[in-house]
Formats: structure tokens, C-alpha cells, sequence
């Protein structure tokens, strides 16, 4: 994969060489007309022009530059069916009725997404094995208790795992147990949204590989997306670029772009592990990230490859120092991993917003837009595909899932994005505290 954009992120993910070849669509030359128009070829565009495409509507996709280029095709790929900072609590006293109903979207969004898959054929290593978060010390288990009662009385089948069966769930025992639930697991996130999207063009979905959008302009009733050899004319658009709105043409939305802070989070993969190391570490391939605020997470890809990641305030020699900022983490917690080796380094746009809810706007009629994803929307903007294609084909507010919100744009955002990476410092300190406890 290569980037128009010498400016941002353009180290290839590791998902790129175990993922089956996708041929890039043609680029948009011509003007054409769609029913609704989505800019964005990650999970939130596919999906939601997937459940468009299903229900009748024409659609068009243009994709900045190719399938999975975004956070989508550069993830964990942890299916995790609850957000990292927003609690169901919170949600719901924040939008009432529509927060429940959020909630519940969010509960079900993995099983949603391991049954997308299925449904649709999509070769994309799923296993559901789980996702677990445990507690990285014994006060934080309180957090677990607290959270796994929030999410039982919702109804997700998730259960407290104690400290003895996380000894042997992870093959450590560093963690004091924590919430386990069954819908979670993981996926490679690349093949996935290049699943989705053969999946969108079997149903009829135009999409336009390495076409930027530049503009995007009121035309009677309905909208005209620009793009720098062609244009589409429809009646309602979806801005779906996310964490990347000024990634490549910084002019085409500046005021979504202003309302998130897209921090440059960094994986690592790791040579494949023997089988008697695999099956002594996380035997039963769960998906695992704990409770810290400066997160450790883990999970196996498909060839016993630990995929993992973190993240850095200072970017200098960044791939080198993120192997041994990872490879210490495994040492410390699984010294049978002493000589754990990486191959792979990359990194990716999380889109962060200040209060570290999901954010749903309207733009102008029928134009809409999603941020916040908070680095936990893998299972959540697959799953909100076909509630934005509900909210774009005219639901009702009342009947929708979406808390659709006023923008609120980052003050001095310039700046905001440039030192946001020293929350890690706060991060790194409140993990060492014991947790507030409401
Ligand atoms: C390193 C990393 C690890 C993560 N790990 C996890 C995880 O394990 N579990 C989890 O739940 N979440 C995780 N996340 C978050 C998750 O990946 C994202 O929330 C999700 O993929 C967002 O999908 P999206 O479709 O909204 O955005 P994206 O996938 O970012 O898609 C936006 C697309 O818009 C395109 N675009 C931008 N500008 C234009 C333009 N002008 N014209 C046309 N196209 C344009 C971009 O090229 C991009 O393809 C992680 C994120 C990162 C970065």
C-alpha cells in the first residue's frame, strides 16, 4: 500500500501480508449520481453502504485511497463489545432512551460482528474466543465487579473470572481476574474490510479506490461530493473518514476533523510462537486487554503470532523502541517469552474525543457524520452500519440508536493534537492508584 500523503502515517500494516490481494476499484472520473454517497472505505462506511445496497439504495463509496487504508485495516482486530471510556451508566443518564438503546447496540455489536462474517462469507480469521479484561491489580478488580454488573444487568452474557482461573486463562499471573464475555474475540481487520467491501459490490455498492474527496456542496435537494476527476451527486451523504477527516485532504471537513484528536497508536507482531508456548500462554486464544489506562493488550493472529501494541509520547525511532517497550512488557508478564522476537512494526490513527464518548452529528439534511471511536470501535462501527443507514434513509431521532449531538470543536485543536500523547503520563500514574469507585 502506498499514501498520496507523504504527511501521514504510512508505515504498511502487518495485516497487508497475510491478507488475501484485493485489487483497488477504479478511481471516480466522471459525474455520476447515487442515492447517498459515503466517503470513507473503512468498517463504518462498508458497513453502513452494505446494509444501504441491501435495503434498495444506490450507493457509491470513495475511498481516499484504498480499502482498510484507515484504522480499520490497522487494528488489534479485538472484537470488544464495550466502549474503553464511556460506561453504560453514563451513556444512558447522558441521552436517556437513546443511550439504551446505544447500550444495547454496543452489547451486541461483536456477536454482530463474528455473524456479518458468516453471513457474508468473509475470510477474515474470525475466532470467538472471547474477550477478556482483567484486573491489573487486585484494587482493580473492583472495576471488573462494577463493570461486569453494569453489562450483566443489560443483559450481556458476560461472567467475573476469579483470580485462580486467570492464572491459567492467561499463563500468568500477573492480572487478579476481571470480566470475561464470550461474544468478544478477534479478527484480521484488513481481510475483514476487504471482505466487506466484495460483500457491498456483490449487492451492487460502487466503490472508488484512491479518489479523495475535496468537497462537499449543497445542490438543490441533495449533495455533491468533489473529488479531484469526478463528482457524485445524491441525496444524502456519510462522512465516515473518522480518526483520518484530515489525514488527506485536510480541507474536506475541518470541523469534524476539529472534533477528535487522532493519536498515532503503534502495534507490533511477533515471530509465531512454538506450540508449546501456545498452548501454556492463553491457551484458549482469547482477546485480551486490561484495565490500565496506558493499556496492555494481546491477542493470536491465525500463525500463533502475538499482535500487540502500545502507545508513545516521543515518535523518535519509534518501531525500534515500541519491540522493546512490548518485548519487556512480555518478559515481565510471561518470562517463558524472554526471547520473544518481532517482525512486524506499524501504526494507526485512534480517534479520541474529550469526553471519550462515540459522537453523532448532522452535518446539514441528510448529512451525517461519526466520530469517537476512543481506539475501541472494531465490533461497534461494523455494528453501526445499519443504524446510520436508518438515520440516512430518514428514521426518526425518536427510533434511532445514535444521541445525535451538537459539534463541539476541540479548542486550539492544532496544538491539542500535539500534545495529547502526554495523557499518557496521567494514564501511567492513575494505573498505579487505586480506582475511583462510584
Ligand atoms: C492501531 C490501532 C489499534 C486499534 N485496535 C482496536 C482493537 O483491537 N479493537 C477495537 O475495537 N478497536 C481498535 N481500534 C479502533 C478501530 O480500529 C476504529 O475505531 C475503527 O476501525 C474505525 O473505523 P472507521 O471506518 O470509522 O474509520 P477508518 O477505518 O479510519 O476509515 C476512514 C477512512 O476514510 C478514508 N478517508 C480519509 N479522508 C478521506 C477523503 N478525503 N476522501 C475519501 N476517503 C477518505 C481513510 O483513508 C480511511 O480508509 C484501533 C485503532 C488503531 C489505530
Amino acid at each position: 500500500m502506498s499514501h498520496p500523503n507523504e504527511n501521514i502515517v504510512s508505515v504498511p500494516s502487518f495485516w497487508d501480508n497475510v491478507s488475501s490481494a484485493r485489487s483497488p476499484a477504479s478511481r471516480l472520473t466522471d459525474s455520476i449520481r447515487a442515492e447517498i454517497t459515503i466517503i470513507g472505505g473503512g468498517f463504518t462506511g462498508l458497513s453502513t453502504a452494505l446494509a444501504l445496497a441491501k435495503a434498495g439504495k444506490k450507493v457509491a463509496v470513495l475511498e481516499g485511497c484504498v480499502i482498510g487504508w484507515g484504522a480499520s485495516g490497522r487494528n488489534n482486530g479485538q472484537v470488544i463489545p464495550v466502549l474503553s471510556a464511556a460506561e453504560p451508566d453514563a451513556i444512558e443518564q447522558r441521552f436517556g432512551e437513546t443511550g439504551e438503546r446505544l447500550v444495547h447496540l454496543i452489547r451486541d455489536s461483536a456477536e454482530y460482528t463474528f455473524d456479518l462474517a458468516k453471513k457474508e462469507n468473509i475470510e477474515c480469521e474470525a475466532e470467538q474466543t472471547g474477550w477478556f479484561q482483567p484486573a491489573h491489580t487486585p484494587d482493580h478488580i473492583r472495576i471488573s465487579q462494577q463493570r461486569h454488573k453494569a453489562w450483566a444487568k443489560r443483559g450481556a452474557p458476560c461472567r467475573m473470572v476469579d483470580r485462580n482461573e486467570s492464572v491459567k486463562m492467561l499463563g500468568s499471573d500477573k492480572w487478579y481476574g476481571g470480566m470475561f464475555n464470550p461474544t468478544g474475540g478477534h479478527i484480521n481487520p484488513l481481510a475483514y474490510a476487504r471482505g466487506l467491501a466484495s460483500a457491498c459490490e456483490a449487492v451492487g455498492v460502487q466503490i472508488f479506490e484512491n479518489t479523495p474527496a475535496t468537497d462537499v456542496t449543497r445542490s438543490g435537494d441533495g449533495w455533491i461530493v468533489h473529488s479531484e476527476n469526478g463528482e457524485v451527486t445524491s441525496d444524502a451523504v456519510m462522512l465516515a473518514t473518522h480518526a483520518y477527516s484530515d489525514a488527506i485532504r485536510p480541507q474536506l471537513s475541518p470541523i469534524i476533523a476539529r472534533t477528535t484528536i487522532p493519536v498515532n497508536a503503534w502495534q507490533v507482531a511477533s515471530e509465531p510462537l512454538s506450540e508449546d508456548l501456545r498452548k501454556y500462554i492463553v491457551p484458549g486464544r482469547q482477546a485480551v486487554s486490561d484495565t490500565r489506562g496506558d493499556l496492555q493488550y494481546f491477542r493470536y493472529d491465525a500463525r500463533n503470532r502475538l499482535i500487540s501494541g502500545g502507545a508513545m509520547i516521543f515518535q523518535q525511532n519509534a518501531q525500534e523502541r515500541m519491540k522493546s517497550i512490548i518485548g519487556k512488557r512480555f518478559t515481565d508478564n510471561f518470562p517463558a517469552l524472554k526471547d520473544l522476537r518481532f517482525s512486524h512494526v506499524w501504526s494507526g490513527y485512534v480517534g479520541r474525543t474529550v469526553d471519550g464518548f462515540p459522537h453523532f452529528h448532522q452535518l446539514g439534511p441528510d448529512y451525517w457524520a461519526w466520530t469517537g471511536g476512543n481506539g475501541r470501535a472494531v465490533a461497534l462501527s461494523i455494528a453501526l452500519g445499519p443504524k446510520l443507514a436508518k438515520a440516512i434513509t430518514g428514521t426518526s431521532q425518536k427510533d434511532l440508536s445514535l444521541p445525535v449531538t451538537e459539534i463541539t470543536q476541540i479548542p486550539m485543536h492544532f496544538i491539542a493534537r500535539r500534545v495529547a500523547r502526554l495523557a499518557l503520563v496521567w494514564f501511567r500514574w492513575r494505573d498505579g492508584q487505586p480506582p475511583k469507585i462510584n
